[in-house]
């Protein structure tokens, strides 16, 4: 047990590189060109005869008419309008399109979650930067091809604390923070709700090992929050924080907790305050060995719709990580406070490791209604009880005038409930979805065909294409540090050189600290490199031995490939073969790292002249 935070810190460490980077600013995709013409039809047609689940209960056999993106009229006797489109839903079952209440959302997350049947998901934590363009998509009609986000911009949490690690700068409340002028900050960046971390790791660790919010403050943020007209939700992982976290107020709780299971007082403090639970058994079964992300990769039902970055993350399992009873004792917890009629959410807490945007909802629904949750009430857990718990009022219903935002399957998963993943359509604000994740997924550039990438003449950072940035392990709780200049005195004669210091610290098994280059215009956006041969760069420094990490593939949470290279006293070139990176994938190449490692101490090197020939 004792090593499982190590163990975490390791599966992140690719992860949250591209994390960091992706959510600086990857908000903004282009809204799916490639799914105009999947709407031929345009958002007006009708579905007859389908089953229909309306969110909180089956409705029997129904026609559905949607006109221009909203649901207009719903009833068994219902007549369809002369020259509207008909999708026939004889032994089909029509759902609103699910809402996925704990996510963290970054690069293709909504598109690979609307293929799957996720129109709406609830982001817990990110940067704030992209919440205006969120609300705007979100109120729109139009054709975007992505699931909706509400998010919380920022979660809230202690300095260094749980939420801190991920490679962006997360402003944090310490003991002289004026937490109403803080969550006033938060308000104004636009956030839909405030989340909280309550997280020492005390629940995996056994004793804590991660400062936190106090009490005090957390009673505090709740209370601001609430003052500012937004709910609070709270990230706990032990019995007892996640009842103080009730008993200050808090509207609902993300997780359910791992360490004991629900106690009588716990389940009356959820009821007297009217809080909700996300349980995210998903992640839980991940956690605790018994995932089943390979097992819905695998699903033929669907694996259709499912892309090799999905694939990367449901097959993703934390290495060594001890089997433990916590999925059945969360299991128990859930049912428990189901049956004293606790709301109850699903949420898959994707990408964590074992889980995928969209997919891993489909394996939540199980997992409810193997929690003692009726497959209705499953149901209603992802559509209509999320949209009404978060104020969401135009969608998770299937009702004249909401949103049509919809789900048909094959069969009846009010009697089965694993049906949902037979998907035979799916609509955003009344567009089909195409569901072939081939269909729109963003191509990889090309290079430029100059072979420079920087020689550092004028400028510390300059780059004939693509961008440098610092990354060290601070983004996963360590404590290296890394500074950039310019420096006079390049290879050859030339004029500069990127001069590179810093220190490698305790703190993270596996420490790190130097420069990224990242080849495409956003970072972490994939470049084919595979007309490359090789990375080559003129070096010096104080005689370390440097990695050189390459990140590629199809997922931003793939491992990196790494191979080590020298830095002497006088300027040297370094050839390394692209071909030598183990396991890399070179027609999609996300960055490449020049970095310090192990052991700790001081490090300076010199860069110059990098090439990608
Ligand atoms: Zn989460």
């Amino acid at each position: 047990m004792k090593r499982l935070p190590e163990i975490l810190g390791f599966t992140i460490l690719a992860g949250v590189l591209g994390l960091a980077v992706a959510l600086q600013g990857n908000a903004n995709e282009p809204a799916g060109e490639g799914d105009a013409g999947a709407s031929p039809a345009g958002n007006s047609f009708a579905i007859r005869d389908a089953r229909v689940f309306d969110g909180e209960r089956g409705i029997g056999v129904a026609t559905v008419v949607v006109r221009d993106g909203l649901i207009e009229s719903v009833g068994a006797d219902v007549a369809v309008p002369d020259g509207l489109p008909v999708v026939d839903g004889a032994g089909r079952t029509l759902l609103p399109g699910l809402v996925d209440a704990h996510v963290h959302a970054w690069g293709d997350a909504r598109r690979d979650a609307v293929r799957l049947g996720v129109t709406t998901a609830l982001d817990m934590h990110g940067m704030p930067d992209r919440l205006p363009q969120l609300r705007e998509e979100r109120e729109s009609l139009g054709d975007t091809g992505q699931a909706d986000l509400w998010a919380a911009g920022y979660a809230v949490t202690a300095p260094g604390g749980h939420g801190t690690q991920y490679g962006f700068p997360v402003p944090a409340i310490d003991a002289d923070t004026d937490v109403e002028a803080f969550i006033g900050e938060r308000l104004e960046e636009g956030v839909d709700f405030i989340k909280l971390i309550v997280e020492d790791m005390s629940a995996y660790q056994g004793a804590p090992a991660l400062p936190t919010l106090t009490p005090n403050q957390v009673t505090a943020v709740i209370a601001a929050a609430h003052a500012g007209g937004r709910m609070a939700v709270v990230h706990a992982s032990t019995l007892a924080d996640s009842r103080q976290a009730l008993d200050a107020g808090a509207d609902g709780l993300v997780h359910i907790f791992a360490d004991r299971p629900v106690d009588q007082g716990f389940i009356e403090s959820a009821l007297a305050g009217d809080a909700f639970v996300v349980p995210t058994l998903s992640v839980l079964a991940s956690f605790s060995g018994a995932g089943e992300g390979s097992g819905l990769a695998a699903d033929p039902r669907l694996a259709p719709a499912v892309s090799a970055g999905q694939r990367a993350t449901l097959d993703a399992v934390i290495p060594g990580v001890p089997r433990s009873d916590r999925l059945g004792q969360a299991l128990a917890s859930v049912r428990a406070l189901h049956a004293a009629g606790v709301d109850i959410l699903a949420g898959s807490d994707a990408p964590n490791p074992g889980t995928a945007h969209g997919v891993t909802m489909h394996g939540e629904l199980e997992l409810l209604v193997r929690a003692g949750l009726e497959p209705a009430e499953a149901l209603a857990a992802a559509t209509a009880v999320p949209a009404r718990r978060f104020g969401i009022a135009d969608r998770g219903r299937i009702a004249p005038g909401m949103r049509a935002d919809l789900l048909l399957v094959e069969g009846d998963p009010l009697s089965d409930i694993t049906a949902t993943r037979a998907i035979a359509g799916v609509w955003k604000n009344g567009y089909r979805i195409q569901r072939d994740p081939a269909a729109g997924a963003p191509q990889a550039q090309l290079p430029p065909e100059d072979t420079l990438v920087s020689d550092f003449e004028a400028d510390a950072l300059g780059a004939a294409f693509g961008s440098w940035q610092p990354t060290t392990d601070q983004m996963a709780g360590g404590a290296s540090t890394v500074a950039h200049r310019l420096v006079e005195g390049g290879a050859g004669g030339s004029g500069g050189a990127l001069g590179v210091s810093g220190e490698i610290r305790p703190g993270f098994p596996f420490p790190w600290a130097g420069m990224m280059f990242f080849p495409a215009a956003e970072p972490m956006q994939p470049v084919d490199l595979s007309g490359r041969a090789e990375v080559v760069f003129q070096v010096r420094g104080d005689g370390r031995s440097y990695n050189a990490m390459l990140f590629s593939g199809p997922s931003v949470q793939s491992m990196p490939a790494t191979l080590t290279f020298q830095a002497g006293a006088e300027w040297s070139e370094v050839r390394l073969a692209l071909s030598d990176f183990p396991g890399a994938d070179l027609s999609l190449v996300r960055g490449i790292a020049f970095t310090a490692g192990q052991p700790p101490g001081a490090f300076e090197f010199h860069l110059d002249q990098v090439e990608l020939r």
